[in-house]
């Protein structure tokens, strides 16, 4: 069978897919984007249909980062989250979300990889560097040239970090001495330069150090047996007497508040990744009950299988409709934490009852990697990856109770994190 999301159309990519349409966007959304955005789009799109997609699960099954693509995504402008200079339009909050989401949508992992490098690093950066410490690693990051991760969590700490930090920097002349332990740090295993986030001795804040790979007391390894976006190569660090000059602690950050302001950025992104893997599965969802056949017919065409699928559409689109207004705070400069903090939450709960109901239609071949390829679904469209993946994206950039905690902050005022 000829395997089609939609009615064909004249701009499809080779997997079937249309290019110049989101079928899960049934508002519109999309028509905010210039038509440069859209042309931008149309392109990344492409890539991601014939050169990310069909290749993802078998990534996720091998547990190994698609490297060979970081040129390829340099190419298209990919990794110029914080750069604007890359491209040659306007590059709003709304149109960097739009990709995030489209990336999610053909792999989370790949999304991940992106964000933990373009978005968490390359920020810290931005947000955190002097202007030459900019100058020397954003252009280098956007080429690809060299890989950045965000070593923020440790063994000991996840959620409290801003008061459970552990991870000691102390200064002796020119130099500092970094001490301590990370966990679950993305590209980790194999990152050029890793963001690492430790406390000062001397005034107890926290601070960022650009530490280069390999160093002496650096020592970086891969988690394995990761359930949850096994194509993303976290690590455990120990950083045992790590000597970082001066000239490589970053000079505007004094304090967590300052982190902070990196991870405001960020979040709202992730709520655009989380919303990515939520379209995802939603395809995959369509796909199969146009394909699967029980008691003589589709399975589309029973009442409680449409009832999930509109159950499905209707949380994406109350989510592109967060995630495009939480932009467009960004865009207009007046977005806050919270702002960010209840895009994190609420889309990424809505993700994981979406791709929970997804899988449900995709029945028992919705378990299996490439479940749906003997109904003559091609590679990458099947439920299985989706499902697990959401997990990660519902934990990692503050967990859904940590993003509720900084709103109801917001509500009324008083801080409940202890
Ligand atoms: C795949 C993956 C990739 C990641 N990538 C990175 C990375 O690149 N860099 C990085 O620095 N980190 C990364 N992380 C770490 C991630 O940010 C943390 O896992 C996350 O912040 C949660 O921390 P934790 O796992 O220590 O859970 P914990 O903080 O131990 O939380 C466990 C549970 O307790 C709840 N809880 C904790 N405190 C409270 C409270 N006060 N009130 C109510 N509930 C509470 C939490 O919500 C959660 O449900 C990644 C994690 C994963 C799984």
């Amino acid at each position: 069978m000829t395997f089609t999301l939609t009615e064909p159309q004249a701009d499809e990519t080779a997997s079937g897919a249309r290019a110049d349409v989101l079928d899960a966007d049934f508002y519109a959304f999309q028509n905010l984007l210039t038509d440069a955005e859209q042309r931008a789009l149309r392109e990344i799109r492409e890539f991601l249909e014939t050169e990310v997609r069909p290749f993802a699960d078998d990534h996720w099954d091998r547990a190994e980062s698609p490297r060979h693509l970081v040129p390829r995504i340099a190419e298209l402008g990919l990794y110029g989250e914080a750069f604007r200079e890359t491209r040659s339009f306007e590059n709003s909050n709304v149109f960097r979300g739009w990709v995030a989401m489209e990336i999610s949508r053909a792999d989370p992992s790949t999304a991940t990889f992106i964000g933990v490098h373009s978005g968490l690093a390359m920020t810290s950066i931005a947000v955190g560097g002097s202007d030459e410490q900019r100058a020397e690693w954003l252009p280098v990051l956007a080429r690809g040239e060299q890989i950045a991760c965000f070593g923020l969590t440790e063994p000991g700490h996840g959620s409290d970090t801003a008061k459970g930090l552990e991870t000691i920097a102390e200064r002796r002349g020119d130099e500092w001495v970094l001490n301590g332990a990370k966990r679950w740090i993305g590209n980790g295993a194999f990152a050029d330069v890793v963001v690492i986030w430790a406390r000062d001795v001397a005034d107890d804040q926290v601070k960022g150090f650009l530490v280069r790979t390999p160093s002496v007391g650096f020592e970086a390894t891969k988690i394995e047996r990761k359930q949850s976006l096994r194509t993303v190569e976290n690590a455990d660090i120990v950083l045992t007497d790590v000597v970082v000059p001066e000239s490589d602690r970053l000079q505007r950050i004094d304090g967590f508040r300052d982190l902070a302001v990196v991870l405001r950025l960020t979040r709202a992104q992730v709520a655009w990744q989380a919303l990515g893997v939520a379209v995802g599965a939603y395809e995959c969802a369509v796909a199969y009950a146009k394909a699967r056949v029980q008691f003589g017919k589709p399975i589309a065409s029973f009442q409680l299988v449409q009832q999930k699928l509109a159950d499905a559409l209707a949380n994406i689109t109350a989510c592109i409709g967060m995630c495009v207004r939480v932009s467009q705070l960004q865009d207009e400069g007046v977005q806050k934490d919270h702002h960010s903090a209840m895009a994190k939450a609420f889309v990424s709960a809505r993700v994981r009852e979406t791709v929970a109901l997804c899988r449900e239609i995709c029945g028992g071949n919705g378990v299996q990697l490439g479940g749906q390829e003997q109904l003559g679904i091609p590679a990458g469209y099947g439920i299985a990856r989706y499902f697990a993946d959401a997990e990660a994206v519902y934990t990692f950039e503050g967990t859904y109770d940590m993003n509720s905690l900084i709103v109801g902050r917001a509500i009324t005022g008083i801080a409940a994190f202890v």
